[in-house]
């Protein structure tokens, strides 16, 4: 192993971004050294030696190897196929901004990641080579923020922000924390799973300045919860960030209960809450890697009520083409009136329960919480606002 292997810039300059690369450590099949021949105007591979040295390079089914490895299913349509599965390009008013919901925005801060993800929802965005926003788009960003007061998160996303330089961070922070009406940050990012070793002390001792500063991980399987990445989310969790996993039900890879149930129970003890548990949205080239609703939706039943709350990740799912999050849970509604709903629980115990009077309802006094709510409520977002703003989108590729 080399002596650096523990700094990640090490691992960050020594990615794997070839079909050489990947050889020196996977026995690439048939299908994979065709897929790095054929699709790389597609999507970028890359990642770090870290990451695939968790992987079984001599099985193609390794969970790690099939999430970071192309494949030529990659060149398949199938049956539902989108650059832009999210709609984003319709919800971008500035450069660099998604203004999907009134209260929250995404700022993608960069398009680079630490690996690529072959499922990745936004290959539409993600490593063009776009990296920090220019100083005019940056500044238009910061401005949009600042104008709108429904904003009260600001999402850092990409790409993944903490493959930035700490320097940069700081002034992105320095930027938001500076608008009175943002009140949180979440930091969605994958460098704890694939380059944990980037979660320095410098760094979380320069986040928590900013607090509170939420950082959204993304673990999908149990074989990603190495040493190092335990001692990152023990330092992000001892630095006060609360710390949510967004996990991703993967076709042959973790779409069965046992391994949510095994990944959970672990993030948990590591005092990372699973928080999502996501369909892969229908992004070209990820219909082998894409599983049914109906398969999500039996894990999810599998493990309701076996498991506590706090370990049950939120089954979503988004609306192709920009239409929003829905939200799954499993029905135990066996009858339903205005005066009771009857259930069958999630072992099969049957019950009632009875509504009070429709006019034993009364509202609480909202005087003080009705101007904060009045604008979020009638916030102007998004919608419509279809722009240039995502540039550099892929254009339509000829194999499609
Ligand atoms: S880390 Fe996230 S944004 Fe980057 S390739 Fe993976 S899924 Fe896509």
């Amino acid at each position: 192993m080399d002596k650096n292997w523990r700094d990640w810039k090490w691992q960050w300059k020594n990615s794997l971004k070839s079909e050489a690369d990947f050889s020196r450590y996977f026995d690439l099949t048939d299908s994979e050294r065709q897929a790095f021949q054929q699709t790389a105007h597609l999507f970028k591979f890359q990642t770090t030696p870290y990451y695939a040295s968790l992987a079984d390079g001599k099985n193609p089914e390794d969970p790690i190897r099939k999430m970071i490895v192309p494949t030529i299913k990659e060149t398949n349509q199938g049956r539902q196929s989108q650059w832009d599965p999210l709609g984003e390009g319709n919800h971008s008013p500035v450069s660099r901004i998604i203004h999907r919901y009134p209260d929250r925005v995404l700022f993608l801060i960069t398009d680079m990641c630490g690996v690529y993800c072959r499922y990745c929802t936004r290959k539409h965005f993600t490593g063009n080579d776009q990296a920090f926003p220019k100083s005019k788009e940056y500044s238009e960003a910061i401005h949009y923020i600042k104008s709108n007061r429904a904003i009260r998160e600001v999402i850092l996303s990409g790409g993944d922000p903490l493959s930035l330089s700490d320097d940069r961070l700081l002034k992105v922070m320095e930027d938001i924390s500076a608008i009175s009406h943002v009140e949180l940050v979440r930091i969605g990012t994958r460098m704890p799973v694939v380059n944990p070793l980037r979660i320095t002390e410098e760094l979380v001792n320069m986040l928590r300045q900013f607090h509170p500063v939420y950082i959204m991980v993304h673990f999908n399987h149990p074989k990603e919860l190495t040493a190092e990445a335990g001692e990152a989310l023990t330092r992000l969790a001892n630095s006060g960030f609360p710390v949510m996993n967004q996990m991703v039900l993967l076709n042959g890879i973790n779409n069965h209960e046992a391994i949510v149930q095994a990944l959970s129970r672990r993030l948990l003890k590591l005092r990372v809450q699973p928080y999502y548990m996501f369909q892969v949205d229908p992004s070209r080239g990820t219909d082998h890697l894409r599983t049914s609703v109906m398969d999500s939706r039996k894990i999810q039943r599998e493990l309701w009520g076996r498991v506590s709350g706090l370990m049950m990740p939120n089954l979503s799912l988004d609306i192709p083409g920009g239409g929003g999050k829905v939200g799954f849970a499993p029905d135990y509604i066996l009858f339903e009136s205005d005066e009771k709903i009857k259930f069958r629980g999630w072992d099969g115990i049957e019950e009632e329960y009875v509504n009070p009077r429709p006019d034993h309802i009364k509202k609480p006094d909202i005087t003080e919480y009705l101007e904060e709510w009045q604008t979020i409520k009638s916030a102007k977002y998004g919608s419509g606002t279809k722009s240039q703003a995502i540039h550099h989108l892929r254009p339509e590729a000829s194999l499609f």
